[in-house]
């Protein structure tokens, strides 16, 4: 039996009621519970985002694990997703294992490459009953490995997002509207307009990448203008690594993880309810 579930139902329901389900970068089984535990708190659907940096780091199948098991054991719609993965092999793997939503990174190709994997991994997907997310366009900064300087980022093209679209029978789209990955050192300056655009063309989901560090009223403004499922990774991070970093320093003798991740785990839980209600997705699960 296979408790996670797709993307789809849960991101075409949340476009259509003006909310964004979160999607939150996990790393390990602590993060996992955090970000559960939160949205079970709350009644949120929620997406645990794993890029293939994490499943280096944790392993495919401990992550598919313990996601099998939060979804089972808890009453909200829960989604393993992976983020920026960029092979088809890689994305196989996870299909293989049972994951449901899985998103193909092929922004750093050509247009007509993109469209060319999207479409395969569109393909193989559909056979495990899977959902996939494609990117156009290319955001600044750094995801995992991949980083993109400000002279190499793109915004999306709103005169190609309609035949993207339709060749690649995708399920949602991540577009390039004036976020970054990581932290920004300056305020970062959203195309509204070029969303408003993108979003009165195509009514899949619109996925916002680089949310951490935008003000509540410009991810709202995102939401209202179509945007249905939104990233945050590096804005649970910090508060996780402080919280921890500051408990050693004051506890030097603490040697059981059972005791000093707990301080570093509540820290993060608050950021994520933030985002969660930022995102008006309580209640919705
Ligand atoms: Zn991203």
């Amino acid at each position: 039996m296979v408790y996670i579930q797709n993307t789809k139902e849960m991101l075409i329901k949340a476009r259509k009621e003006g909310y964004a389900v979160p999607a939150f970068n996990i790393h390990n089984l602590e993060t996992i519970q955090t970000v559960v535990e939160a949205a079970v708190e709350l009644k949120s659907p929620v997406i645990l985002a794993a890029t293939p940096g994490t499943m280096n780091y944790a392993g495919r199948s401990y992550i598919q694990a313990i996601a099998e098991i939060a979804a089972k054991e808890n009453d909200i719609p829960i989604a393993l997703h992976l983020d920026h993965h960029e092979t088809l092999e890689s994305i196989e793997a996870s299909l293989q294992l049972g994951t449901k939503s899985v998103m193909i990174d092929g922004s750093h190709h050509t247009f007509e490459e993109n469209i060319d994997i999207t479409k395969q991994v569109v393909n193989e997907a559909r056979k495990f009953g899977a959902t996939v997310e494609a990117e156009l366009g290319k955001l600044v900064g750094q995801e995992d490995d991949l980083i993109v300087e400000a002279k190499d980022a793109a915004y999306t093209d709103p005169d190609t997002v309609v035949e993207f679209v339709e060749r690649t029978n995708v399920d949602s789209l991540a577009v390039a509207i004036g976020t970054g990955h990581g932290v920004y050192e300056t305020e970062p300056n959203l195309d509204f307009e070029r969303l408003k655009k993108i979003s009165s063309l195509i009514d899949i989901p619109i996925v916002l990448h680089g949310a951490s560090g935008i003000s509540e009223a410009d991810v709202r403004k995102c939401i209202e203008l179509g945007c249905a499922k939104v990233n945050v990774s590096t804005e649970l991070k910090i508060p996780f690594s402080n919280t921890l970093r500051d408990y050693l320093i004051e506890h030097p003798e603490e040697t059981d993880p059972r005791k000093y991740m707990n301080p570093a785990k509540a820290k993060m839980k608050e950021t994520v309810k933030e985002k969660i209600l930022i995102c008006k997705s309580n209640g919705k699960a």
